[in-house]
């Protein structure tokens, strides 16, 4: 099926500095790539690569010193984070410690003045997509730090985001658990057919969670492709190297 909708980022130049003429350091130089609507897409690469940068433009945290940014054909420049319709989600999910799991998942759902009883199902099918039926009246203190995050995605895709980026989601965890969520991540983005950006400089994560994996390095786009393309034919020593092949 051709889902709506998709992401079409073209020759996006990320630079910091004190003023706009101080162009110190350029985190992402010139990166073209394209997200099609329901595609989950990993950014991956080395620390400091520019991959947050990046992530950080589309959402509108991070000017961009050139290019443009379209979501669904419109450009996005004019467009502040809170009305791209994009959600977040960060390496800690920052759970509300004083909202229960429920309330914590229903949160977007009462900025949309969503009924009660919606948003009381809404809850229920989320928390049901991230394995964790039952758990709406738990304190988030008794929580795990794996299923901290599984409430935090839920949280991220109750309001129905049109794209939603993570951030190095799986960063914090231990690697079993890592492995883990991965593959349940992959499953609640696909079922719920929402597009995304996965951010990681791990590759055994990118491969799992996503369609296609864009390699990143020093700012650029090295390679953009299928797991499997990336594994069989990657197009430089440099993505070789980076992968373990
Ligand atoms: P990654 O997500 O791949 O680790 P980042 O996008 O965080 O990479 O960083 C890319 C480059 O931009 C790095 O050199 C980093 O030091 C620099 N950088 C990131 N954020 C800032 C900032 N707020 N101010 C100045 N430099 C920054």
């Amino acid at each position: 099926m051709i889902e709506p909708g998709g992401l079409a980022i073209r020759d996006v130049v990320v630079r910091y500095g004190r003023s706009r003429r101080d162009t110190t350091t350029t985190a992402v130089d010139g990166v073209t790539l394209d997200v099609a609507g329901g595609e989950v897409l990993a950014l991956l690469g080395p620390s400091g690569c520019g991959k947050s940068s990046l992530l950080r433009a589309v959402a509108g945290l991070e000017p961009v010193a050139a290019g443009t940014i379209e979501f669904d054909g419109e450009d996005l420049a004019d467009v502040p984070v809170h009305r791209r319709g994009f959600g977040l989600l960060f390496q800690e999910g920052q759970l509300f410690p004083h909202r229960d799991v429920g309330r914590n998942v229903a949160y977007g759902l009462e900025i949309q003045k969503m009924s009660r009883a919606d948003r009381d199902a809404r809850v229920e099918e989320l928390l049901e997509a991230v394995g964790l039926t039952g758990y709406a009246r738990r304190a988030v203190a008794t929580l795990s730090g794996g299923q901290q995050q599984r409430v935090a995605l839920a949280r991220s895709l109750a309001p129905q985001p049109r794209l939603l980026l993570l951030d190095e989601p799986l960063s914090a965890l231990d690697r079993q658990l890592r492995e883990r969520l991965a593959h349940d991540v992959r499953r609640t983005l696909k079922d719920t057919g929402t597009t995304s950006v996965f951010v990681t400089h791990d590759h055994a994560e990118a491969f799992t969670v996503a369609d296609r994996v864009a390699v990143m390095d020093a700012g650029r786009l090295l390679q953009v492709d299928t797991p499997d393309a990336l594994r069989t034919a990657p197009a430089s020593d440099r993505v070789a190297e980076f992968l373990g092949i």
